[in-house]
């Protein structure tokens, strides 16, 4: 019953704030009630290394966890990060702005810059907070937000945080975005926000003309590079790198949740008022800064991706080998060769998506599920992700694992 018939009945859930989530746990209940085991709550009770954890008491294969440099278990990190807990404590029990900044934090940004060659670097408690922080602080009421429809929902609460006018673009369309920026009334703040690599399909964003016909058009760009990070572009610096427009980014924003093995959000740019934005972001100034320990080990982390290019190398090998086995069996890709070290399997249905989630996990595979209003056009997807130390060997295991689960739930 939904909330507006409860009322009017008169009935037991009147008031209550939950009713609006019916749908959600009815949906959800009709998942559960299949048999499956619930794709949303895994545990993992051994994490054995970058690509090995122990799932319902198996060794399983890790396909799902976006660590693509596999940098979790890499010895120097590990080590920076026991030195910093055991010279500086747990946390630091403070915002950045009063006593939450240590040296580890200041070391921590000067890695940043040097790592983007950028003059100004802030780090966050979140990628999550860096995109709210940054968004909401420098479009405000009156400014206009140019923004891709599939972006990530970080990006749009900063929109909705900051009150500026967000106007969606059908997805890395080049003349939708145009056609939107040209519609900005004179005179109107502007700020075109993209992402390097999308995370649903592994998609890449034509950064180059994009970036060019916003600068045209007297636009702000903020690109999220949180996937393409340590693994795209000579240097690891995203798809902004690799696609020359670098300079032409107001702001690049990151996360140490992905490559970086870690925890953190960043935004790294070369406006010369940057700073600015540690005293007026409210998302910085009004939370806990993050743990020396967690500084530490993103430091050493991000100092080693700059000298990453084997594992780079490794890791689009991967990428190549599993999209190409994925495809000549027969599963459905989310791009038509592999763009990043996210390869997506476009399922039937929810039901069936869950059906081979659950196979896949019976076999010692994790990969995740993704569902609306995650995923675009409604999309249900099995989201690989690999890592730099995922072995050749592993990836064919891996596809011998898809092939099986594949004809057993009738998929392939
Ligand atoms: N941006 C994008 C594109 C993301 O995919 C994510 C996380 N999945 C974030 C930002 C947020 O990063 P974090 O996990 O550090 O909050």
């Amino acid at each position: 019953m939904n909330a507006q018939s409860d009322i009017e009945a008169g009935g037991a859930n009147q008031g209550d704030l939950f009713s609006k989530f019916d749908d959600f746990i009815a949906m959800r209940d009709g998942i559960l009630a299949s048999g499956v085991e619930d794709p949303f709550n895994l545990v993992m009770e051994k994490v054995l290394s970058p690509t090995r954890a122990i799932c319902n008491g198996r060794d399983t294969i890790l396909l799902g966890t976006y660590n693509y440099m596999g940098m979790t278990f890499d010895p120097d990190v590990i080590e920076a990060g026991k030195e910093a807990l055991t010279e500086f404590g747990t946390g630091t029990t403070g915002s950045r702005v009063l006593n939450g900044t240590y040296q580890g934090h200041k070391e921590c940004e000067d890695a940043l810059k040097e790592f983007y060659d950028m003059d100004h670097a802030m780090v966050f408690s979140t990628g999550y907070q860096a995109n709210l922080g940054i968004i909401s602080t420098i479009a405000g009421k009156g400014d206009y937000i140019i923004l891709d429809i599939d972006s990530h929902a970080s990006i749009w609460d900063g929109c909705a945080m900051g009150k500026a006018e967000a106007v969606p673009f059908k997805h890395n369309d080049i003349e939708a975005m145009e056609k939107r920026l040209k519609r900005v009334p004179e005179g109107a703040g502007k700020l075109v926000i993209l992402e390097g690599v999308y995370s649903m399909l592994g998609d890449v964003a034509p950064l180059k003309e994009m970036v060019r016909i916003a600068k045209e058009n007297g636009a702000m760009v903020l690109v999220d590079e949180a996937h393409s990070m340590g693994f795209i572009g000579e240097n690891g610096r995203g798809v902004c790198e690799a696609a020359g427009i670098i300079d032409d980014c107001d702001f690049i924003i990151g996360t140490f949740s992905k490559s970086v093995g870690t925890v953190g959000g960043f935004c790294v740019s070369n406006h010369p008022k940057f700073d600015v934005m540690r005293y007026v972001c409210r998302p910085y100034v009004f939370t806990a800064s993050l743990p020396p320990s967690v500084v530490a080990t993103a430091a050493t982390s991000i100092r080693k991706l700059m000298h990453g290019s084997n594992k780079r190398a490794h890791l689009w090998e991967n990428s190549k080998n599993l999209h190409a086995g994925l495809k000549s069996l027969g599963f459905q890709l989310g791009t038509d060769t592999p763009e990043s070290a996210i390869i997506a399997v476009i399922m039937p249905d929810l039901q069936k998506g869950a059906m081979m989630w659950e196979a896949l996990l019976k076999e010692g595979l994790y990969v995740n599920l993704a569902r609306p209003p995650a995923t675009p056009a409604n999309m249900t997807l099995l989201r690989c992700s690999l890592c730099a130390e995922h072995t050749e060997e592993e990836v064919q295991t891996v596809l011998g694992m898809f092939e099986r689960a594949g004809k057993a739930t009738g998929i392939i």
